[in-house]
């Protein structure tokens, strides 16, 4: 029989996932904080759970999709949490963008109570949940990715082990600040075009098909022409993410010059009051930096 699964976080990607993991015939228990994401799992065909215990316990995998570090910590320590819960040998999966020292922490005092962790963020964004495509990337032990492998290839597409726990992590960190630093140069970009009268569309088209072609020109096309920023990846998140590279950045001496002032750039939105938009909206920034 299939492994049964407890998931932590129905959010923008924890939603889509799980159903992805329903529909290749895993039984899901889900809990997370609202009541409609609880709804919509239980319309799909999984099990709602009233608390992380509840889910948690008769379950041999535990997949965790929550904002950042400390919701993890809350989720994963303490009485009412997983390791306190969960059966010996169950293993737990978190999937939420965190520091890799939490994913380091976590997996020491996981071993302790019989746990076995892996950190397996990803990346491809709510699109890539929907459709099955992330890339995934892991940190841990090769038997327990091995063990996961299944539950990933029903996820994603792109799935690589990069090393010991944390690993995972601190790939994410590198992936964030590639996509942060892309989104930049693409809404530069943009109002270049349109303050010189081109054909924003026509152009954002040609240049998809060269070298400026990218994953993030491809997706974020349509926000950047209907300036539409319904989120898609929060701004709030993003800025956790700049934080994350740039510490892990520091602590192993990696200059991080352009990373550095885009980071600034997402923190100028936050303290805009745009924090809830999708991280296209670095277009704004750069608008008002054009005196638009
Ligand atoms: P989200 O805010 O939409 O969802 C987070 C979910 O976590 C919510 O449903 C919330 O109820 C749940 N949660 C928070 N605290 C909890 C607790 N104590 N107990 C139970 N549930 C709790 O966020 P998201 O966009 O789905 O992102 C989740 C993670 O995935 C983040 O770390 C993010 O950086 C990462 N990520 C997001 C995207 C994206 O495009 N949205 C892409 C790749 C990675």
């Amino acid at each position: 029989a299939l492994p049964t699964i407890a998931w932590i976080g129905l959010g923008i990607m924890g939603s889509p996932m799980s159903e992805n993991l329903i529909k290749a015939g895993y039984d899901v228990t889900g809990f997370t904080l609202e009541q409609d994401k609880l709804d919509r799992l239980t319309a799909a065909g999984g099990t709602a759970a009233g608390s992380v215990a509840e889910a948690v316990r008769d379950a041999d995998v535990i997949i965790t999709m929550v904002p950042a570090s400390p919701q993890v910590e809350a989720i994963a320590y303490g009485p009412d949490g997983i390791l306190e819960n969960a059966r010996t040998g169950a293993l737990l999966i978190d999937m939420s963008s965190i520091t890799p020292q939490t994913s380091i922490d976590l997996a020491k005092a996981a071993r302790e109570k019989g746990v076995r962790v892996l950190d397996a963020p990803v990346s491809g964004g709510e699109a890539g949940a929907v459709e099955a495509v992330l890339s995934i990337m892991v940190g841990g032990e090769q038997a327990d990715f091995d063990a996961a492998e299944p539950i990933f290839e029903a996820l994603g597409k792109t799935i690589v082990l990069c090393g010991p726990h944390g690993s995972g992590q601190t790939v994410k960190a590198a992936n964030q600040l590639i996509v942060a630093v892309n989104i930049q140069a693409c809404a530069e970009a943009v109002v270049f075009l349109e303050k010189s009268g081109v054909n924003l569309k026509a152009a954002l088209d040609v240049l998809n098909g060269g070298l400026a072609g990218s994953t993030v020109l491809t997706r974020k096309k349509d926000n950047f022409l209907s300036r539409d920023f319904k989120p898609g990846f929060r701004i709030d998140l993003h800025h956790k993410d700049m934080g994350i590279v740039t510490d892990a950045a520091r602590a192993v001496g990696a200059a991080l010059p352009v990373g550095a002032v885009v980071a600034q750039l997402v923190a100028s939105l936050r303290a805009q009051g745009e924090g809830g938009l999708d991280h296209s909206a670095l277009l704004r920034a750069v608008e008002r930096l054009s005196g638009d």
